[in-house]
């Protein structure tokens, strides 16, 4: 190798690539990178939740695992669980609710079977943790918040974390969205001792609803709903415990 290589040691090459380097330090200082990208140390965390959480335990619609892998979930817990945003576990997120386990979030993914160009509704928006992953999959994600000051935590979150086109509002979520529907695919995240009627009344034809049904201080069954043209079949899939589904006094 002589030094006009310009890969030697020593030679151009390495002198571009240490400004290369520089540039992508740079870069990588807050307000140059979306913060998501910056962030970059939860990676590994990331990837290690979906081996051991997801995948280990049956989750394989190849989307859902996608989205796990890139929505950063630490930008939609408390500050003073930052280090446990990966952990195998529902956490607080105060007013009395929680962002659910990873686990369930995934099954739940997984069972609407979600493409791009769904319109999706969720009921319950929380951390907004479940609206970015459907965001990842599909542009149209409409997402109801009954509790105000979650509502407008949940949506602040979703924009720091660069999940602009989620649509958000604040309310009752018994009704729906009704200027949005039909949806493809609803997801209520709270526990409802019966499912509301108009959601099943919003949902398209060949469209699937998941929601938790049940007395809120029992052990609820995650239902999924499937319609077809008018008819809707519910299967049973598994015991859980999620947070009341409340309605306005
Ligand atoms: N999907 C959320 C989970 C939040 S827990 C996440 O990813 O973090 C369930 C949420 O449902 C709570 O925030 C609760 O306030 C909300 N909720 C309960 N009843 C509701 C209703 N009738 N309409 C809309 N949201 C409701």
């Amino acid at each position: 190798m002589n030094s006009a290589d310009p890969q030697a040691p020593g030679g151009p090459g390495r002198a571009w690539r240490h400004m290369f380097l520089a540039l992508t330090a740079l870069l990588a200082l807050p307000g140059f990178l979306p913060e998501a990208e910056a962030t970059e140390p939860h990676r590994p965390r990331r990837e290690e939740m979906v081996t051991t959480q997801l995948i280990a335990r049956g989750i394989s619609h190849e989307p859902t695992l996608e989205a796990f892998r890139r929505v950063p979930r630490h930008y939609f817990v408390r500050q003073e669980h930052l280090q446990r945003a990966y952990d195998d576990r529902p956490l607080p997120i105060g007013h009395g609710q929680t962002i659910s386990q990873p686990y369930i979030v995934a099954l739940m993914t997984e069972l609407i079977e979600p493409r791009r160009g769904h319109r999706i509704l969720e009921i319950g928006t929380g951390s907004g943790y479940q609206a970015a992953i459907l965001a990842e999959i599909t542009d149209q994600v409409y997402t109801i918040e009954i509790v105000e000051a979650l509502a407008e935590w949940g949506q602040s979150n979703l924009r720091k974390a660069g999940y602009h086109r989620v649509q958000a509002a604040s309310g009752d979520g018994y009704y729906g969205w009704e200027e949005k529907a039909p949806f493809d695919a609803i997801v209520v995240t709270a526990a409802a001792a019966s499912i509301p009627p108009p959601l099943l009344a919003q949902l398209a034809p060949g469209g699937r609803m998941i929601i938790p049904v049940g007395s809120p201080f029992r052990t609820q069954v995650l239902t999924l709903v499937h319609r077809r043209d008018d008819t809707f079949q519910t299967e049973q899939i598994l015991p859980v415990r999620f947070v009341p589904f409340v309605r306005p006094e």
